[in-house]
């Protein structure tokens, strides 16, 4: 087995609502997995889960082979969150030193050497930011930011890439050149985990789709998901709870 990501059973509450429930996934080195659902149906909890920055209350989480709770290899996980961008624009940063970030993260206490700069140089090229490198991040757009944060990713040789909603407030073409660089880096080895609401897109980009209201639903390639009433029966139960007042999946 060539799992980069084994979950099993796991199981997370805030408070006392249940917000993941008994979920088991494995993500293989190489998948490109849209992971989708509703609304509120802990889509970046599990995800947060998945990567070791959340505790599961119960059910175990392997990275690389390695249990969560002691994986120490942080520079193989880019992490892009929804509050990414946010965190940026009130610090007076370039692009550049955003990316540096990236390989302080992999180089620990040494000083950056050639070698890490060609390697953040090689970074900002293959996400094609090159001309932006010495911009303030607060002055990008919302797409640039996201292909800095890639950029950050690659610096510190991540191979696996996890987008939460990456590009909401992109515009149209903006995202498709983004899907087509998400694309690009999935090819090239990078393991990718996207939640994206837009369900036309995910099913168009990702080759597995893992379909969740709290539980999982369905987890497969996209062809055979699109065959299924997953995502009828996830969004379903979702309304039903919001009908009852009663967390869905209960
Ligand atoms: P999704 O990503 O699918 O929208 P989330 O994982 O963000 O879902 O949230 C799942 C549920 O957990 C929602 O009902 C949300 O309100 C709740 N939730 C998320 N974060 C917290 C938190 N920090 N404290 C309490 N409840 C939370």
């Amino acid at each position: 087995m060539n799992a980069v990501i084994a979950a099993e059973n796991v199981t997370f509450a805030y408070d006392d609502q249940p917000v993941v429930k008994d979920v088991s996934l494995t993500v293989e080195a190489g998948d490109f997995l849209g992971l989708i659902g509703p609304n509120g149906s802990g889509k970046t909890t599990l995800l947060k889960i998945l990567l070791g920055l959340q505790t599961p209350d119960t059910g175990t989480v392997e990275l690389f082979g390695t249990d969560a709770t002691s994986f120490d290899e942080g520079t193989r996980l880019g992490y892009v969150s929804q509050q990414s961008s946010e965190a940026d624009t009130t610090m007076p940063i370039s692009v550049r030193e955003v990316v540096r970030m990236g390989r302080y993260a992999h180089a620990g206490l040494s000083p950056l050497g050639s070698d890490d700069h060609r390697i953040v140089d090689d970074a900002l090229e293959q996400v094609g930011i090159v001309d932006l490198a010495d911009r303030q991040i607060s002055s990008l757009s919302g797409g640039q930011k996201q292909r800095t944060y890639i950029a950050r990713a690659l610096a510190s040789k991540a191979d696996l890439l996890a987008l939460d909603e990456p590009t909401v407030g992109v515009d149209a073409d903006s995202r498709d050149a983004f899907y087509d660089l998400l694309h690009e880096l999935n090819e090239a080895g990078i393991t990718i985990v996207l939640i994206e609401h837009d369900i036309g897109v995910v099913t168009e980009h990702a080759d597995t789709i893992a379909c969740l209201n709290r539980e999982l639903y369905e987890h497969c390639d996209t062809e055979r998901f699109l065959e299924t009433d997953a995502l009828e029966r996830a969004f379903s139960s979702a309304r039903a709870a919001r009908s009852t007042g009663v967390a869905s999946g209960d």
